[in-house]
């Protein structure tokens, strides 16, 4: 067995850098997961996150069966003990890996206390994990319902301003409502730019300004932990951004200094990315009240350029979509996951001009 494990201090903003390479056994990652959620919950504020280097990943491991290189399922490991030890009420896990992490979104499908979300290429199905529930109408089960949240993109390579997207319009409004008291990143790099397999275009920019506005929620309770990637300069330079945001924000303050903000950059931002986020919106606002009335303001908060298949320009259908989608979407099939459903709609937020002003602002 090959086994490294140590935790690295860093001075300053941050926290802690755990790196835990080994064959694994499940005490033996019980223990270093352990150990970095006593860390943060034992920090004081501004010092409460870390990154944890782990392999394997573990994010298609279900309960009961190891799947897609990840034999435990190490986030979802995290999120139990959390509950059980410090009885964290709501624990957000976020997923960026290219993939969808099957096996963290069915452990925690029916939990009304966890909400997985994943911005994901989805392919219309065809992306692994194939024939798992991952699309936006999967939205959990029973006491679950509306606390699975996915962003299926399908039909082009996204990249930077597709995932900004995502989380300015759903992740971000989404999560200010439900108001973690811890989150955790599966980190995954596979949707860098570079990577063989995702075959996306995301920058360590990207990564970095995800990072920073999730640092924003559970008092910067936010535990990191890799998931897949298949390039190492790529998965090098993203966890270095993530890092940097963890540790001093010092990368946020270079690009601004340096006016790469997002906003300026020329975008050429996909039009079935527009699709799959009215989509999500539509049908998640049943559950977040927050979500209500942002597809129309679509056109006013990208002032980006649409493109099509054909790379010709899209506004047009901008337009006509963002109107149409004020009805809500209705789930086109069932889910796989055979347990009892039920009707359950979120408390309305009294505050959401106030969340929406803060989303507005958190730009480089
Ligand atoms: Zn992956």
């Amino acid at each position: 067995m090959f086994c490294l494990e140590t935790e690295v201090p860093i001075n300053g903003w941050a926290n802690s850098l755990f790196v835990h390479l080994s064959l694994q056994t499940s005490s033996g990652f019980n223990d270093r997961i352990r150990t970095s959620i006593d860390k943060i919950y034992e920090k004081d504020a501004g010092q409460r996150n870390a990154l944890v280097i782990v392999r394997p990943p573990g994010h298609h491991a279900s309960a009961s069966k190891s799947s897609g290189f990840c034999i435990f399922n190490n986030v979802a490991v995290a999120a139990k003990y959390a509950q059980r030890r410090y009885k964290a009420k709501r624990i957000l896990i976020l997923d960026w890996d290219v993939h969808h992490g099957n096996g963290t979104q069915e452990i925690f499908y029916e939990d009304a206390n966890v909400m997985y979300m994943s911005i994901h290429r989805h392919d219309k199905g065809n992306f692994y994990p194939v024939g798992e529930p991952k699309d936006y109408f999967d939205v959990g089960e029973g006491a679950g319902e509306g606390m699975s949240v996915n962003v299926p993109f399908s039909g082009a390579q996204m990249g930077d301003i597709e995932y900004q997207m995502a989380f300015q319009r759903v992740i971000m409004p989404i999560s200010y409502q439900f108001n973690p008291d811890l989150v955790l990143i599966s980190a995954g790099f596979d949707a860098a730019i570079d990577d063989p397999l995702g075959d996306y275009r995301v920058t360590p920019e990207t990564f970095a300004l995800m990072t920073y506005q999730l640092s924003s929620l559970a008092s910067g309770r936010v535990i990191t932990v890799l998931e897949g990637g298949y390039n190492l300069t790529s998965i090098s330079n993203s966890a270095l951004a993530v890092c940097e945001v963890l540790q001093n924000r010092a990368m946020l303050r270079r690009l601004r200094d340096e006016k790469e903000q997002f906003a300026t950059k020329p975008n050429k931002l996909e039009s079935s990315s527009i699709k799959t986020i009215r989509e999500v919106c539509a049908l998640q606002q049943k559950y977040w009240s927050i979500l209500k009335g942002f597809q129309i303001i679509f056109g006013s908060v990208l002032n980006s350029k649409l493109v099509n298949k054909n790379g010709k320009s899209n506004a047009a259908t901008l337009k006509v979509k963002t109107k149409a989608a004020t009805d809500p979407i209705e789930p086109s099939s069932s889910r796989r996951y055979n347990t009892r459903r039920q009707n359950r709609r979120r408390s309305d937020n009294s505050e959401v001009d106030d969340v929406m002003a803060k989303i507005e602002n958190m730009k480089l």
